[in-house]
């Protein structure tokens, strides 16, 4: 079924092909990990106004054999009859490379040979085959989206992105260059919401989901790790981890958040738990195209932090001080202000210095020097 650009009708069915190239299946233990929404969501068809997703995935499916390759044919040949999108999860790998020794990578189903005898069908075949008739082709992982681990430097199998294989001038049956959700893995959510989003459009119930120049989904990659990141209070402050374990801000144990476009700090590895810095872990890059070669060597200070870091450090330090002094003030009532003595049984509280008492007169005058303080007359 093609759409020719315009706006289709009301699908109750849409079907997803799941194609996995050069990759470790993770990025499909994401994905059923997902619960905002969930891949039962999707295929329950629970999510008001999308239409109900059929999932064929090699790992999932329950039909095995030819049972399970037909639609993938059908789809092939644009004989589904309902509407398709392809998820690639994976490195799109050279079989040409393969073949001079005549194998295969990766490979999904059987067609005969001259001989009659099965020959395994490459999954970058599949995806160029499926490509022309699908709504839309959504690379799932760092794999597919950029080569990701597989395309690292002098790699034997010369691996390339679904985006690599299908060109800047692909487009999907909706007018839709290959959308992008990198990750190693991604986070699940991620990957379901971006789906949810495609399915709507696809009804004609939504604007297309926003997406950057590199086809990832903008709403979730705009913003660097480091802004989300639960310890960025101590890097403003000039507080360093020094080795894995430590609470403070990871940078110089290798994590390149300042530099790193993802989400999941924000919003958890799973069910919003977990995340890299939220479990001690410093960011590695993996959402990005340079990852993994423009972030080796893992876990060594990454060179920019020489001027970002020891900038903190110097700054932190005073800013340090003069939010302590704050906070000793915050902690009191003004009760215990007005008697100077704070009555509590688990430990003696000092009263503040002269000194430090003039800073927060000063400080009180600013503060309310537009509005009155709190049970003054004014
Ligand atoms: S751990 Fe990484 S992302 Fe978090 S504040 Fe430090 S540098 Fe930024
Ligand atoms: S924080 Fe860094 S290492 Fe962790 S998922 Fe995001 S990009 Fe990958």
């Amino acid at each position: 079924m093609e759409f020719n650009g315009l706006l289709p009708n009301v699908f109750d069915e849409v079907h997803a092909f799941w194609i996995a190239g050069g990759s470790c299946d993770g990025c499909s233990i994401a994905a059923v990990g997902a619960t905002s929404p969930s891949v039962e969501n999707l295929i329950s068809g629970t999510i008001p106004g999308a239409a109900k997703v059929v999932l064929h995935h090699p790992v999932l499916a329950v039909n095995a054999g030819e049972e399970f390759i037909k639609p993938f044919r059908l789809a092939a040949k644009g004989e589904l009859g309902a509407p398709f999108v392809v998820l690639c999860e994976g490195s799109i790998m050279d079989e040409g490379l393969a073949a001079l020794t005549g194998g295969y990578w990766s490979g999904l189903g059987a067609d005969e040979d001259e001989n009659g005898d099965p020959q395994p069908i490459p999954s970058s075949s599949w995806v160029t085959r499926m490509s022309e008739h699908a709504a839309a082709v959504i690379a799932v992982g760092t794999c597919a989206t950029w080569g990701g681990v597989p395309a690292a430097a002098n790699n034997p199998t010369n691996s390339a992105s679904v985006m690599d294989l299908l060109g800047e001038d692909y487009r999907s049956t909706l007018g839709l260059p290959v959308v992008n959700i990198p990750g190693c893995a991604p986070q699940g959510d991620n990957i379901t919401e971006t789906i949810a989003g495609v399915l709507l459009f696809l009804n004609g119930l939504a604007p297309l989901p926003e997406f950057d120049e590199l086809g990832r989904p903008q709403w979730l990659f705009d913003e660097t790790v480091h802004r989300g990141c639960t310890r960025a209070g101590f890097y403003e402050e000039g507080l360093f981890a020094e080795e894995h374990g430590d609470k403070e801000c990871l940078v110089e144990v290798g994590c390149w958040g300042p530099v790193v476009q993802c989400n999941i700090n924000k919003r958890g590895a799973i069910n919003n738990v977990g995340g890299c810095m939220n479990v001690g872990a410093p960011c590695i890059g993996c959402t990005m195209p340079g990852f993994p070669d423009a972030f080796a060597p893992f876990y060594k200070t990454p060179p920019g932090t020489v001027v970002s870091s020891n900038v903190s450090r110097a700054t932190g330090s005073v800013i340090r001080n003069l939010r302590a002094m704050s906070m000793t003030f915050l902690n009191r009532t003004h009760r215990w202000n007005e008697n100077g003595h704070v009555p509590s049984g688990w430990g003696h509280v000092e009263e503040p210095s002269p000194l430090k008492k003039v800073v927060h007169y000063v400080y009180e005058k600013m503060q309310f020097s537009e509005s009155p303080k709190p049970g003054s007359n004014k």
